[in-house]
């Protein structure tokens, strides 16, 4: 049994937090929303008044936090009041260069530290079987897989500090990039007189098979569980999938790599949240495409 403190008690961290409590740790937790407070305490997590309450002789510090500029406060904030060494585990989607920051910050002051951002929604933090891309030092990643294998059903090691966010970001501007490409097959085949089924049962076993086709099919039918089939609800919200396309720009911009397509999907995407909202399904980009609600042009760097 450990002494964890746990940041961020949001719709992520609230599920993630109570599998450790379920698992016989003692969880300390600090949100400033009274709304998440309340959630936390009534799941067995001791909801406390500031970060620092949370973190008074904590083994582990897991942040699952909006933003890099939230990790770099909290770590900044935690570094010299934390006992040392503590484990602070990052499970938050954010810059690279802000997670290599943060690890800086914490191994800096004596502190082990691993970026750990999750594949899988509130579903799989509920169910603890979200996959960890992790990062840091072999040693650090050690002492963190106990408490992953707790919130998640697979690991994987990236490599040093920051790697992680690297996979997870790569990883999502295929994913975005992928959704656009089987939206735009949809709208070109009904124009052409194909049906859904007949493009789907073609594809689904050639080779545009993708997760975006397969598993989360945009239009409604092909694929019963997907969103599309209950307006889009309860998927992977637009607004995450434009956080992590403009993520993958910024480390595309600063380390000088042309990704032309994770571009123009960065574009679609803020287009169509503008428009349609953040809160649907990101497969929900096929209703615009279909619509043609969303402009053509390429803007230009
Ligand atoms: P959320 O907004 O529901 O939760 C974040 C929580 O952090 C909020 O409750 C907020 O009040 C709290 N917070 C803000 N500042 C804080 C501070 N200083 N100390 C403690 N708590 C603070 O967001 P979420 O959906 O739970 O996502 C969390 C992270 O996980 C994000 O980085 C997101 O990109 C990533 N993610 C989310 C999903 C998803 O499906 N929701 C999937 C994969 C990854």
């Amino acid at each position: 049994m450990s002494k964890i403190a746990f940041l961020g008690l949001g719709n992520m961290g609230l599920g993630m937090a109570t599998n450790l409590v379920q698992h016989g740790h003692i969880v300390t937790g600090f949100d400033p929303s009274p709304a998440a407070s309340e959630k936390a305490a009534a799941r067995g997590i001791l909801a406390t008044e500031s970060v620092i309450d949370a973190a008074r002789n904590a083994e582990v510090i897991i942040t699952m936090l909006p933003s890099g500029k939230h990790v770099i406060d909290v770590y900044t904030e935690l570094v010299t009041a934390a006992e040392k060494p503590a484990l602070f585990l990052d499970c938050s989607t954010i810059d690279v260069a802000d997670a290599r920051k943060a690890a800086n910050l914490a191994t800096g002051a004596g502190h082990h530290a691993v970026d750990a951002p999750v594949s899988g929604g509130t579903g799989a933090a509920d169910g603890g079987t979200l996959t960890f891309m992790v990062g840091g030092a072999s040693e650090a990643i050690d002492q963190a897989a106990p408490f992953l294998d707790v919130m998640g059903a697979r690991i994987v090691r990236c490599g040093q500090s920051g790697s992680g966010q690297a996979a997870k970001i790569c990883n999502n501007m295929i994913l975005g990039i992928s959704m656009i490409a089987v939206s735009e097959a949809f709208a070109l085949g009904a124009e052409l007189g194909l049906t859904d089924q007949a493009l789907f049962d073609v594809s689904s076993t050639a080779s545009g098979q993708c997760w975006s086709l397969t598993t989360n099919c945009p239009v409604p039918g092909p694929v019963p569980t997907s969103p599309a089939n209950r307006d889009y609800s309860g998927g992977f919200a637009s607004a995450l999938m434009l956080k992590d396309l403009r993520l993958a720009q910024a480390a595309a911009a600063s380390n000088g790599v042309d990704t032309a397509l994770g571009k123009r999907a960065m574009e679609l995407y803020e287009q169509f949240v503008a428009q349609d909202g953040p809160g649907r399904d990101f497969s929900a980009i096929v209703t615009a495409i279909r619509a043609r609600t969303l402009t053509t042009e390429t803007t230009t760097a």
